[in-house]
């Protein structure tokens, strides 16, 4: 079994990213909007913030209270719509309940969208233009692309179809010619689906539910849930036992986490490149 080092492969990203940085006239800019007092979105923010100004670029938060009105956040990311020294716009989700999120999401300029979460970013994605691309399915692809894992005519399964991660890494592992199942709460004999697959990507967000009677012998196993149990971050895949299995495995924490803050960076550098075009 091949431990797949995320840790370390978005280590070598913000390396390369760095000189590339470093020979550039203008650095890009990346501008998180944070609105309320979410404890682990504050933690995210400051990790991209400092992320960001260690590989050269330009970092900044607009930090809001949680009272926040839509017309004020929607005045912000108009902003910074127009704002041409500023690159990327993220608005740290999830935001408070009374505020409208995909409204304020659409109003993000597509190109300057790093999250990849805007309608037209989906729909570049899905007719396979280019564009901005969500940031965990691209740290998914681009670690198997960097552990050698052939993709081509492989049978994928995803458990998950969020916008955020499941449905992107389908359409992402389709176009990287794999045959690709996408599995959901609904999906029937889920086990007997798992064990077809030669790539299992898990994004469910429900602790060890992925077993090794799930998986088959050689199988490569990306593990992009994050779950707290007793104070303690695990993922989606029972680990220890799954690991006995696979022939490659992202472990939680240091798989796919760090690989997504990589890619936001990378998406940074990209949107930049875009707007200059
Ligand atoms: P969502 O809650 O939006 O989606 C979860 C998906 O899993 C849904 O499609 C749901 O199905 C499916 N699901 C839930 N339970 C089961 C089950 N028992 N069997 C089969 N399918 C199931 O989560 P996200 O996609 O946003 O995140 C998934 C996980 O990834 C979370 O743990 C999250 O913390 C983590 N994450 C990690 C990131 C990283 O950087 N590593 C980044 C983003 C997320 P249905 O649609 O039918 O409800």
């Amino acid at each position: 079994m091949e431990l797949i080092d995320g840790k370390a492969v978005a280590a070598s990203i913000r390396e390369e990213l760095k000189e590339e940085i470093a020979a550039m006239e203008t650095k890009p800019k990346l501008v998180v909007v944070l609105v309320g007092d979410d404890a682990a979105s504050k933690v995210y923010v400051g990790m991209k913030e400092r992320d960001a100004t260690e590989i050269g670029m330009e970092g900044s938060v607009i930090r809001k209270p949680a009272n926040t009105s839509q017309e004020e956040l929607e005045r912000i990311i108009t902003q910074l719509n127009r704002d041409e020294t500023v690159h990327g716009i993220l608005l740290q989700l999830p935001i408070p309940d009374h505020l409208d999120e995909a409204r304020a999401l659409d109003l993000i300029n597509p190109d300057k969208d790093v999250d990849g979460l805007h309608d037209v970013n989906v729909g570049r994605l899905h007719n396979k233009k280019d564009g901005l691309r969500p940031c965990t399915p691209s740290g998914v692809m681009e670690l198997l692309r960097r552990y050698d894992v052939d993709t081509s005519g492989k049978r994928a399964v995803v458990i998950g179809r969020s916008n955020l991660v499941g449905k992107p890494v389908a359409r992402m592992l389709e176009q990287a010619n794999a045959t690709v199942t996408l599995c959901h709460s609904r999906t029937k004999d889920l086990d007997q689906v798992c064990r077809g697959a030669e790539i299992l990507v898990v994004a469910a967000g429900r602790p060890n539910m992925v077993t090794a009677d799930m998986v088959s012998d050689g199988a490569v196993v990306i593990d992009v849930g994050i779950n707290r149990v007793d104070g303690k971050l695990v993922g989606d895949v029972d680990f220890e036992q799954v690991k006995l299995k696979a022939s490659k495995i992202t472990p939680v924490p240091g798989g796919v986490g760090p690989m997504t803050r990589a890619v936001l960076l990378q998406n940074c550098l990209k949107a930049m490149r875009i707007q200059n075009r």
